[in-house]
């Protein structure tokens, strides 16, 4: 037996740099004479990295060596042509990958590197090196498609780990969940008419991509019923969070019985982020954690993945990113959080969940009762 928790880091990550941003989402100009640095940059991984080492909890985390996926890996969802077409913008120096994911000259290589982050996570939680893996790993992956980048994302992290632990390790069920507060719309679509894996998306609703994550897009043939979405009215916090892991989450991982756990980490729902409103602390992710890790101990071995997506409150999403893998880890550091970020989490949804979240959850436990009766009773 290994070591309970592992990492996937590298310095290489921080090499991918999507530059300034000099427009907003909607392709208007930024007002300002400075351009802002891209909000999807190199800090949050390096910060967290900081943070576990500053912290002590590096010394009890086992090193899982990243490796470059293969173009055969990546063309599990993603189109040949489009590999070929990002190597090929990253040679000539870099530029637009699809829609909002600009490359730079390495970033080709890196997202190879990422990917193949997540499959080394993938290997490690299988040959047991360790039984929970934290991958830390960048560019982030769940909006990529099947034949453009989108969202800030090149390639997708997580449906390449997931097909990669079903092709090269023969697991037949994953469970893949994506907290990330933006839908995960390239990994909906990727698994969106297999019912091998089972994916759920919490995310704030009406966010982006605005046609994407939406309650009444459950899967289509075999998959039907195996998209699990979850869109939160935005607010919703720690407590409308958890009830979503009580009462839709868990029930239908129990009748799932997943093989291996995958989860899609975005610390952008986080009380400070920037661009996403839910609220949650630092708790919230130690407990959303802590359900997963239940579920993987229930049904796959203890076997657990951890892929970080976004997340851009460089204040506080690294100290989210601590919780998520002091609980993988089973050790609390002490390390004191940012002040003001306790006074931030007296807010009532923090211990209530609102009625907003309540009549969504409600909503969300009929859709899917008919796929899983386990939701009759929850
Ligand atoms: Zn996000």
């Amino acid at each position: 037996m290994g070591a309970l928790a592992g990492l996937v880091y590298d310095d290489r990550y921080l090499q991918h740099n999507p530059g300034v941003q000099r427009l907003w989402t909607t392709g208007d100009p930024v007002p300002f004479v400075e351009p802002m640095i891209h909000p999807s940059n190199y800090r949050l991984v390096m910060r967290s990295k900081h943070l576990m080492d500053l912290s002590g909890l590096s010394k009890h985390l086992v090193r899982i060596e990243p490796y470059y996926a293969e173009v055969d890996d990546i063309t599990v969802y993603h189109t040949p042509e489009y590999v070929e077409f990002v190597r090929e913008l990253c040679a000539s120096g870099g530029g637009e990958t699809g829609e909002g994911a600009p490359a730079s000259p390495e970033s080709y290589e890196i997202a190879l590197l990422a990917a193949g982050g997540g499959m080394a996570a993938v290997d490690a939680v299988v040959d047991g090196r360790a039984r929970r893996v934290f991958a830390n790993i960048r560019p982030p992956g769940h909006h990529a498609m099947a034949s453009k980048g989108m969202g800030f994302c090149i390639f997708n992290n997580v449906v390449v780990a997931a097909r990669h632990a079903q092709r090269k390790h023969g697991i037949e069920r994953v469970l893949v969940l994506d907290w990330d507060v933006h839908d995960g719309n390239g990994t909906q679509d990727a698994f969106y008419a297999d019912n091998s894996v089972l994916f759920f998306s919490l995310h704030q609703d009406y966010l982006y991509p605005p046609d994407f994550g939406l309650l009444e897009q459950q899967g289509e043939g075999e998959g039907l019923g195996y998209t699990v979405n979850l869109p939160l009215p935005a607010g919703s916090g720690d407590a409308a969070y958890l009830a979503a892991f009580e009462q839709v989450v868990r029930p239908i991982a129990d009748e799932f019985k997943p093989q291996l756990v995958l989860v899609s980490a975005g610390q952008d729902a986080s009380l400070m982020d920037p661009l996403g409103r839910m609220s949650l602390s630092t708790e919230a992710y130690r407990r959303m954690t802590q359900a997963m890790i239940d579920i993987a101990e229930a049904h796959a071995d203890g076997r657990i993945a951890v892929l970080q997506e976004g997340g851009y409150s460089e204040l506080y999403a690294p100290y989210c990113t601590l919780a998520i893998v002091e609980t993988l880890a089973e050790r609390r550091t002490g390390l004191p959080e940012p002040q003001g970020a306790s006074t931030l989490s007296h807010q009532p949804q923090f211990h209530t969940v609102g009625l907003d979240a309540q009549a969504r959850l409600r909503e969300i436990r009929e859709a899917y009762a008919q796929y899983w009766p386990s939701l009759r009773d929850a």
